[in-house]
């Protein structure tokens, strides 16, 4: 590490200021003095920099780029992780029913979401935001999602979690310039960190406020990773890049439920394949008065919202409980 060069220049900075631009070999070699600069955990490997896009990987080279993550995560982490990519599966479109009756806004989703998906957890990143909203107004522009009384649900309040909605026209996939990301078959949209720019274009582009960025390098002590990671989700982030909701792809794709469905003490959260008729999500699509959020702006959302017509949870006993920040 010397003391010159830009102090702003980062790993993803390198690789779009450099390497977005280098023509060949010779060329490749000018644009790594920059490296010079980097702190020797930030330095991307040859073979990082080299990388294909993931689309235009064959399978050995991504088996290649698997070892090559579990190398470093080992080494990082002292942790030998499974490293996986599965794939979509065949005649899967994956969606989401929230029951908004049923929802106490404890977010023990959240919690269980960071954990499972290996965020940052200082600064600590957060798939899921609840929102707070008054009973009898839909208003999420001013809800509040740092509410923290002594305990949940409030007799005045409901709950409303939103995350990525997964959606059928996503307007984040449209302006990635450089297609780091993109929507596979199943209806989840991706991102591959290793090619991801931090351009940020597709968080502004996203009305449900749902990607995070890597501002600083993503801390994640050793005892708290999840070493059963896949490329396409939770393997570790660098900073620099975008990250989000995968609906847990790791484990919905292998026929378990996302985290937060598991975790959740009310029900509310429900998760399934809505091509299959007799699934529970193509049940609430077909008896349930569904909606989805900023129906206006067209993105097709993957994630429904419901209410209990008749029996509302908030005409249950309901034990209260002190929510976490
Ligand atoms: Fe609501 Fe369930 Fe999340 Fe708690 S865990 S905030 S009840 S969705
Ligand atoms: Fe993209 Fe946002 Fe839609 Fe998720 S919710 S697919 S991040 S536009």
């Amino acid at each position: 590490m010397t003391d010159a060069g830009p102090p702003e220049m980062t790993r993803r900075g390198f690789l779009r200021k450099g390497a977005a631009t280098v023509a060949g070999m010779s060329a490749l070699a000018a644009a790594l003095s920059p490296l010079r600069d980097l702190a020797p955990d930030d330095v991307p490997s040859i073979e990082e920099l080299l990388q294909k896009h993931y689309k235009e990987m064959t399978p050995a080279e991504k088996q290649a780029v698997l070892e090559r993550i579990a190398r470093e995560v080992e080494q990082r982490y002292k942790v030998r992780p499974t490293l996986s990519d599965p794939p979509p599966l065949d005649g899967v479109e994956f969606v989401y029913g929230l029951n908004i009756s049923r929802c106490i806004g404890c977010r023990k989703c959240v919690h269980a979401c960071v954990q499972e998906n290996n965020q940052s957890r200082s600064p600590e990143i957060q798939y899921i935001r609840v929102l707070k909203m008054q009973k009898g107004s839909i208003d999420v522009e001013t809800s509040d999602h740092h509410y923290d009384p002594p305990a949940v649900p409030e007799h005045d309040s409901y709950y409303m979690p939103v995350q990525c909605h997964q959606c059928a026209k996503p307007p984040c996939v449209k302006v990635c310039p450089v297609e780091a990301t993109w929507q596979e078959p199943d209806g989840i949209t991706v991102i591959d960190y290793d090619w991801c720019i931090g351009c940020r274009y597709c968080e502004a582009a996203c009305p449900y406020w749902a990607r995070r960025f890597n501002f600083a390098k993503p801390e994640l002590p050793a005892d708290q990773l999840n070493p059963h990671m896949a490329y396409l989700s939770n393997r570790p982030r660098a900073k620099g890049v975008m990250e989000k909701c995968t609906f847990c792809l790791h484990r919905t794709r292998r026929g378990r439920l996302p985290a937060c469905v598991e975790v959740c003490p009310t029900g509310s959260r429900k998760f399934g394949n809505v091509l299959d008729p007799d699934s529970e999500v193509a049940y609430i699509l077909r008896q349930k008065r569904i909606f989805v959020l900023k129906q206006d702006v067209g993105t097709l959302p993957r994630f429904f919202y419901y209410f209990d017509e008749r029996g509302s949870r908030y005409h249950e006993p309901i034990t209260p409980v002190k929510p976490r920040a």
